[in-house]
């Protein structure tokens, strides 16, 4: 996967490109991350991306133009990669975009800064417009990174087997199940007896009844969008009673 990202500080990405699985992907080839320096497509001396609003009112608005050419220089280069801007007022990113964008040809991301883009550009250059939150960052960069850290994990051999995406939580409609590591005793508290068993049909059933008391305690609208199988509705309704009978009325 090719991710082309358009942005007025290109030094950045060197933090993403440069640890961790990211930094393994880039060196195996299975991903290669291009920041491109918007400047470099403005003209004059002062190589100016940013102007004042038409109609008045505080902050700046990044001009079209090199805007423009900084996208179109990079469709040239991946002419088959979807053009994606990061922008709260986009639609909601989530695992399943980050599973839907991983089988994309390639992606160019654009990062806004100031008060955002002219409208021009949104109209007739982007194909997407994702949002990572309902709140407001001072730039995309971060939400840029955000984006290409979930969807790299979800390109075919990324991750060892033993950390496998489908694994996460959301994966399949519901949150990860507990981990423990050593020591079996911390602070008073013991990893529970079943992990140590040796007995993997009895670990996987506890891990299934972790992952479901977790949604159902954390994260319980998840619940109301998956499938569950009769054992596993009969897993939630066991903690539902016992929530219940917590309550005295
Ligand atoms: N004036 C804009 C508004 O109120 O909607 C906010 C502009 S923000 C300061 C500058 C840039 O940061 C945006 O153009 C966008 O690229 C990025 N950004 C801010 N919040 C974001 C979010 N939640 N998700 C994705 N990108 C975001």
């Amino acid at each position: 996967m090719n991710f082309c990202v358009l942005t007025i500080f290109p030094e950045m990405f060197d933090a993403l490109a440069g640890y961790g699985i990211i930094r393994r992907a880039v060196e195996s080839g299975r991903i290669s991350i291009a920041p491109v320096n918007i400047r470099d497509y403005a003209d004059g001396r002062h190589k100016v991306t940013d102007d004042r609003p038409y109609g008045g009112g505080s902050g700046m608005v990044m001009k079209p133009e090199p805007l423009a050419a900084a996208i179109r220089a990079a469709r040239e280069r991946l002419p088959e990669a979807r053009t994606v801007l990061l922008s709260p007022r986009g639609r909601a990113f989530d695992q399943e975009a980050a599973r839907q964008y991983a089988g994309c040809k390639g992606l160019i991301f654009v990062c806004g800064r100031y008060e955002g883009l002219d409208e021009r550009i949104c109209e007739t250059y982007i194909d997407d417009e994702i949002s990572i939150g309902d709140y407001i960052l001072t730039g995309g960069e971060l939400a840029a990174m955000v984006v290409i850290d979930a969807v790299t994990r979800n390109i075919p051999g990324v991750l060892g087997a033993e950390d496998a995406a489908e694994c996460d939580s959301f994966s399949d409609g519901r949150l990860e199940y507990a981990h423990y590591t050593r020591p079996r005793e911390f602070e008073e508290s013991e990893v529970p007896e079943v992990l140590l068993s040796g007995n993997h049909r009895a670990i996987e059933d506890w891990r299934l009844e972790s992952a479901l008391l977790q949604t159902l305690l954390k994260r319980p609208d998840l619940l109301e969008k998956s499938e569950l199988t009769d054992r596993e509705k009969q897993i939630v309704k066991k903690w539902c009673r016992y929530l219940e009978s917590l309550v005295s009325y």
